[in-house]
């Protein structure tokens, strides 16, 4: 089956966005643990100004325990594993290629909404510590 790296992107974004990952984030980048820190392509008040596919497939420490403990994790790395060209903050992913595993939608929104009240009571609790920095690692 052939797709496009724009679907690719698209179909990464949907998923994340179903399984609530724009919630922690919001607390993450309230308590200054953005990993767009520093990026070249972050615009102020727009975001990203050159989403790629390195980026999409990447997950913090956060997404990352959250899809494993839903039992997420290993379909969501070997959907990505299929997309050539992934780079650091950037990509070389042609604009079509073939590709076999498709991504499954489950909306998790319920779920990590939970994951981030929690997180928002640590970080207001005990900002000293640092969660933000130790677990988006
Ligand atoms: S580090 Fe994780 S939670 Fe924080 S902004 Fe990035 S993706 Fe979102
Ligand atoms: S390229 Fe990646 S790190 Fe940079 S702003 Fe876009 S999503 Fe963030």
């Amino acid at each position: 089956m052939t797709t496009s790296r724009q679907m690719v992107i698209e179909q990464g974004l949907d998923y994340l966005r179903d399984v609530g990952s724009d919630q922690l984030c919001n607390i993450c980048i309230a308590n200054g643990g953005s990993c767009c820190k520093g990026c070249r392509n972050l615009s102020f008040k727009s975001g990203c100004r050159a989403r790629n596919t390195s980026c999409t497939a990447w997950l913090c420490g956060f997404l990352r325990y959250f899809l494993y403990e839903v039992d997420l994790l290993e379909e969501w790395n070997s959907f990505w594993k299929q997309v050539p060209g992934q780079d650091y903050r950037e990509d070389y992913t042609p604009d079509y290629f073939e590709f076999q595993k498709i991504l499954v939608k489950r909306d998790l929104r319920f779920l990590s909404y939970e994951l981030a009240e929690d997180l928002k009571i640590l970080s207001e609790n005990y900002p000293e510590q640092g969660y933000m920095f130790v677990l988006t690692i």
